[in-house]
């Protein structure tokens, strides 16, 4: 991300306000502040959901603001899962796949090694009000998967679900994220969310990023008053 900012209204206040940052392939990169900081802007800045009003999004390199979200090599996943009712299982991870007009032997391999990885294999003839809000999220994951991303965005991916399942999801997430030898961004506002999942976190506060760095690194070297009272270390 280079210098990229959002206004939401012309004359408004940046709302993301000149963002540098450098991904690593491979990275689980945790973006975690207060509400209303610029977490899901950004992240929807980087899938093409949101127009940048300034800077520059950078894949391997090249810019990719002039290309459309589907030809981003992202794949987004919700806090509300954005499923649809009235789609199967099979038919829900199927679809991305289908708009890119792939064969149906294609399609059923691939939604087969999604559901596969998400461990839904038992339900692709369900439909969504038949499941629970942990095997919904599943399925958003394995629709996220089908269409093998460089890179998964994720807003607040877990915070419908109850504090147990939150819990063991989080841990099948992170083996997605290394099995699929993803690059990850990942936005809560929950500190242990983000300790127990990042490579680094990136702590934003009022559109600014705070510090960039290892759990270990911000939590006892916090670069910032807001850091140190954000984590809950003292400065
Ligand atoms: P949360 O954790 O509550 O989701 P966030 O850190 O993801 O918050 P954003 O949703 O990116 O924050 O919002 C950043 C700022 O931009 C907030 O002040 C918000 O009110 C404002 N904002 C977000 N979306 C819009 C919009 N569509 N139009 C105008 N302002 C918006």
């Amino acid at each position: 991300l280079k210098d990229l900012e959002k206004r939401y209204t012309k004359g408004g206040n940046l709302v993301v306000n000149k963002m540098n940052l450098s991904i690593r392939k491979g990275e689980f990169i945790v973006f975690l502040g207060p509400s209303g900081c610029g977490k899901t802007t950004t992240i929807r800045m980087i899938s093409g959901l949101e127009e940048v009003s300034g800077g520059d999004v950078l894949i391997e390199g090249e810019s990719i603001l002039h290309k459309k979200p589907k030809d981003r090599g992202v794949s987004m996943i919700f806090q509300s899962y954005a499923i649809w009712p009235h789609m199967t299982v099979f038919e829900n991870i199927a679809y991305p796949l289908k708009l890119q007009k792939l064969s149906k032997s294609e399609i059923k391999e691939r939604v087969m090694a999604a559901a596969e990885a998400t461990d839904i294999t038992a339900l692709l003839d369900r439909y969504p009000t038949q499941m629970s809000g942990g095997q919904r999220q599943r399925v958003a994951v394995a629709r996220a998967i089908v269409v093998k991303p460089k890179i998964f965005l994720m807003d607040e991916p877990l915070s419908n679900l109850d504090a147990k399942l939150r819990v063991s999801m989080r841990t099948e997430l992170k083996n997605i994220h290394n099995k699929e030898h993803a690059t990850s961004i990942f936005v809560t506002h929950d500190q242990s969310e983000a300790m127990s999942l990042a490579d680094r976190i990136v702590i934003m506060n009022k559109g600014v990023v705070e510090q960039v760095g290892t759990p270990m690194e911000v939590y006892h070297d916090s670069a910032t008053k807001f850091v140190a009272s954000f984590i809950g270390t003292p400065p």
